[in-house]
């Protein structure tokens, strides 16, 4: 049996896959078990040569890769593009932590040497999403293949082409075969099977929080470590005495990025009531003139949305909004009329105005091009409102003044916090919600922590302390 994945802009057939199988999990895992041992056995430094390699073949390869990106997910080229390149640099920068990195020593009292070593899990898992499939494959393959382990992964029914791409090339670059498997299909099949396998000793998994729930729950039943990254309702918050200018474009440019499908995406919009007037009528102007199209015509900002399901979510939440008059669409607010979209998944750019706190639209992750906005009377409102969330991914904070940067970073409830940006995440610092956004981080040697098992060994060197 096979699936079909298609284009979003035009819902041409690009490819038809296996809609792999719980017997097929089982397959992957004898081969990623029969890899183990020779490469766990290999030093750090050696696996890293392996991505280092894999990382010049991307780079090498960035075009190609960047049109099968845009072509299966919808996102304009100049976006894949970034994606490529920063998949090549994430794998480079695994190649490059040298070895042990992790590791610690303490000379203690009585002659005791203690070292702490990690060491890999072993045979382990990967679920990943169809929004970023090329950088998150980069983050969950790059740490776990550094650590020692070998690796199942389940890419997106959405993305599935970009990963499988990916995985040949680290074949091409020397990373023998079993060490990393794919296998495409359902994820309430093939997906399931992986976390329930029993010789999956870790599951990484990013996508949303229903799904995230359910992997954690049957997780469970075998104590098998997991890491969640389930998205987020990232809050903006403009002071008033905030870059204006820069303000804006980074609200236009960090919501609407990917069709406003990442997960740190800025979903909610908290403005200074003072220089709320202006702002709307700028941010009016800027959204309009944010061009839709297909990923691959010169100029266009707003792709087609991934899925069908994914606009119809969105549109169900405006539409809701709307009718409950829990703010005032500026512009956008449905699906464009023209026949020129209408193949594809696509979705007009929304500002609403005066969102209600309670609206849906604040409450959930709304994952595609529609900018709520809300606007604060004084900071002690805006860190209230940007908390009143169940996720708690990122956020950010725009103003001039040291002083209330400080006060925002401490006080606001997220993994990670910018300061005049927003949506920046690079691979030396790690990534992480609190709250319901997700358990553990991905990232910098805190990702090669989560992919170790951490083993403690104490050495006695003197007969004094016996
Ligand atoms: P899912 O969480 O369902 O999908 C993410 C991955 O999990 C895919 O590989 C999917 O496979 C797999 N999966 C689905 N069900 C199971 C299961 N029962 N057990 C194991 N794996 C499973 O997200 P959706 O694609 O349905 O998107 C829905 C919403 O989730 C979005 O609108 C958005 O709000 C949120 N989301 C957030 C992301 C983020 O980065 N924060 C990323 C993706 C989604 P398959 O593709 O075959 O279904």
């Amino acid at each position: 049996m096979t699936f079909e994945v298609r284009d979003p802009a035009s819902g041409e057939v690009l490819a038809r896959l296996p809609l792999g199988t719980r017997e097929d999990i089982g397959t992957a895992v004898e081969a990623a078990e029969a890899a183990l041992p020779e490469w766990s056995a290999r030093t750090m430094r050696e696996r890293g040569r392996v991505l280092e390699r894999a990382a010049a073949l991307v780079r090498a390869r960035v075009g190609q890769l960047a049109r099968q990106l845009t072509a299966e997910q919808g996102k304009p080229l100049r976006e894949a593009t970034d994606e490529i390149r920063g998949t090549a640099n994430v794998l480079e920068y695994y190649s490059g932590i040298s070895a042990n990195a992790a590791d610690e020593f303490h000379r203690l009292s009585g002659g005791i040497d203690a070292f702490v070593l990690c060491r890999p899990i072993g045979v382990t898992g990967a679920i990943i999403p169809w929004n970023m499939p090329a950088l998150i494959f980069g983050w969950k393959v790059g740490a776990a293949l550094l650590a020692g382990n070998t690796l199942v992964l389940k890419p997106a029914s959405g993305a599935p082409l970009t990963p499988l791409s990916l995985a040949q090339i680290l074949g091409e670059a020397g990373l023998p075969a079993g060490a990393l498997n794919l296998v495409t299909g359902a994820g309430e099949e093939v997906g399931e099977a992986l976390v329930l396998e029993p010789r999956i000793r870790k599951i990484s998994f990013t996508g949303s929080l229903e799904t995230g729930r359910r992997i954690y729950s049957l997780a469970a039943q075998e104590i098998k470590r997991v890491t969640l990254e389930l998205g987020g309702s990232d809050p903006m918050i403009i002071c008033a005495d905030a870059d204006f200018n820069r303000a804006i474009s980074g609200a236009v440019a960090h919501r609407f990025y990917n069709c406003g499908q990442v997960c740190t995406s800025v979903k909610r919009l908290f403005v200074h009531e003072s220089i709320a007037p202006a702002l709307e009528a700028r941010l009016e102007n800027a959204v309009t003139a944010l061009q839709m199209g297909r990923g691959t015509d010169p100029g266009v900002r707003i792709g087609p949305m991934n899925s069908h399901s994914g606009r119809t979510r969105v549109a169900c939440l405006v539409d809701e909004a709307v009718e409950r008059e829990e703010g005032r669409v500026l512009c956008g607010g449905q699906v464009p009329r023209s026949n020129k979209f209408a193949a594809g998944n696509f979705y007009e750019p929304t500002l609403i105005m005066d969102v209600v706190p309670g609206s849906r639209l604040l409450r959930e992750e709304v994952f595609g091009p529609v900018l709520p906005v809300t606007s604060f009377t004084d900071m002690d409102q805006a860190i209230a409102l940007a908390n009143d969330s169940p996720y708690g991914l990122g956020a950010s904070v725009w103003t001039s003044d040291p002083r209330t940067a400080r006060d925002a970073i401490e006080r606001l409830q997220a993994g990670i916090v910018w300061v005049n940006h927003h949506t920046k995440v690079p691979p030396e610092v790690p990534f992480g919600g609190v709250k319901q956004s997700g358990l553990g981080r991905e990232n910098g040697l805190q990702a090669i922590q989560a992919w170790s098992e951490s083993k403690s060994i104490l050495i006695n060197k003197g007969i004094e302390s016996l």
